[in-house]
């Protein structure tokens, strides 16, 4: 047997700063516009609706921001997390390529999601707000929220797509458990989903419309924020305790990454995994390839544009820099709910744009033989989202073998799948489908975006 399997650090080792990639890029993102001038937002725009700190956060250069005291505690509740060598899955793929995963599975709410969930609510906290409110896709944002705002004393409002408030209960109960309201979106409860609902009755939602919901309620109260589960800087940023966390493990192993790979919805996760080790790129000259896995149905990253674009559906969010497939496009329903999102974050799509890092779609069976695979050797069910991450793996993996090289490849298990096994049943009953979207479908949407760039 080989002497190690799981490499874990103690929490005397855990890294005590986040890492703000801004510092580091050669060309850095376009500024934020504000949605009604369409000059570059300042921070008083966001002033109505961000905790303050995070604002700072959002808009500094600084290249590592300590973390917060009481952060670092609770984060010890689950953190520092496992990096696994996936020696089941090696010999199984019968490959030369090392695996390795960052286990992200391990908090309460089942996914790095916390990681953000209690500096936001820590943050908010400390400026004395009352209510928060979000929105929610698969959930697994929602929970993570629900448990930190919770903590901290702070009522919470959770806009959740109204086809994953169907498809899973558990979630919602989950964020019931925790002490959260959760409400189907598109509701009445807002003029933005009062529109959709008009124009749309049995709309499923989706996650752009959800933000638009909860940024309408939290725009309207002084007492109330809203917070967001990706796609913002701050919130890769607070991700980054990921590869901060990885780095040093592959340092403990004797290892450094050539590869290293996370599914991609909004960009937290990857960057969370991604951007400490493309620091190593920037500053060191290291040959990393980072790579970024997309669903097949929402390829924002592989087909969409570098556009201005709103972060939601209705357009109440600043205008972002991002590859985007246009604000009002709505996904099939796949089961990768977190996922589902028509956009990425500014810094990620500056990197795309600069070649630093590389984006791949994946059709969603592959996707979920990845996962079983994965399952089947190293025993943990992972959630459909994270199954994109595995797939792009096993691909590399395969590729290694071809060319009979070792690779060393790393990805991030950004959660797990037990709340989602509605999915798997749905897989094992033959009633999955990939989705390819039509080039005229891209376009259409893409038709309706102001072109400012
Ligand atoms: C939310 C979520 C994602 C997608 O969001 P990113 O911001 O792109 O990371 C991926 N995996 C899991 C398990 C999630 O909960």
């Amino acid at each position: 047997m080989k002497n190690y399997k799981k490499i874990t650090l103690t929490e005397q080792e855990m890294p005590t700063q986040w890492y703000n990639i801004v510092a580091d890029m050669p060309v850095k993102p376009l500024p934020p516009l504000n949605p009604v001038t369409k000059q570059p937002a300042t921070k008083e725009d966001f002033i109505p609706i961000f905790a303050e700190e995070l604002i700072n956060q959002e808009f500094t250069h600084e290249r590592f921001i300590e973390i917060p005291e009481q952060v670092q505690e609770l984060y010890k509740i689950w953190r520092p997390t496992p990096l696994v060598r996936a020696y089941g899955l090696e010999k199984a793929l019968d490959t030369p390529a090392k695996i390795y995963f960052k286990n992200e599975s391990t908090s309460m709410a089942g996914s790095h999601k916390p990681n953000t969930a209690i500096p936001q609510a820590y943050y908010n906290y400390k400026q004395g707000i009352k209510h928060l409110t979000t929105e929610t896709g698969g959930g697994q944002w929602g929970s993570a929220l629900s448990f930190a705002a919770r903590y901290f004393g702070i009522d919470l409002k959770v806009f959740m797509v109204k086809v994953s408030y169907n498809q899973k209960p558990y979630r919602k109960l989950m964020m019931n458990t925790w002490g959260a309201d959760v409400i189907p979106s598109p509701s009445n409860l807002t003029k933005a989903g009062r529109r959709i609902l008009l124009a749309h009755p049995q709309s499923p939602g989706s996650l752009g419309i959800a933000v638009s919901e909860a940024v309408e309620m939290a725009a309207k109260d002084p007492d109330t924020n809203y917070t967001i589960g990706s796609v913002l800087n701050h919130v890769l940023m607070h991700q980054t305790i990921i590869g901060e966390e990885t780095i040093r493990q592959m340092e403990k192993a004797g290892e450094e990454p050539d590869i290293v790979i996370g599914c991609f919805g909004g960009g937290s996760n990857f960057a969370g995994i991604g951007f400490p080790f493309l620091r190593k790129k920037l500053t060191e000259g290291k040959n990393i390839r980072v790579i970024a896995v997309e669903p097949q149905s929402c390829p924002k990253l592989t087909r969409g544009e570098f556009q201005y674009d709103f972060g939601d559906t209705v357009g109440l969010t600043p205008l972002i820099p991002m590859y985007t497939l246009g604000h009002n496009f709505e996904p099939a329903n796949i089961h990768a709910g977190g996922l589902r999102y028509h956009g990425a974050g500014a810094i990620v799509s500056q990197l795309l744009k600069d070649r630093l890092i590389e984006a791949t779609d994946m059709p969603q069976l592959e996707t979920f033989e990845a996962g079983i695979l994965f399952a089947r050797t190293e025993g943990i069910i992972p959630a459909p989202e994270s199954t994109h991450a595995i797939a792009q793996a096993i691909r590399e993996a395969r590729q290694a073998q071809k060319e009979g090289k070792t690779k060393t490849i790393l990805f991030n298990l950004s959660g797990h799948g037990m709340i989602d096994l509605y999915a798997y049943e749905q897989y094992f009953a033959g009633t999955l489908q990939n989705y390819s979207i039509p080039d005229s479908e891209i376009n259409n949407s893409l038709k309706t975006l102001e072109k400012i760039i």
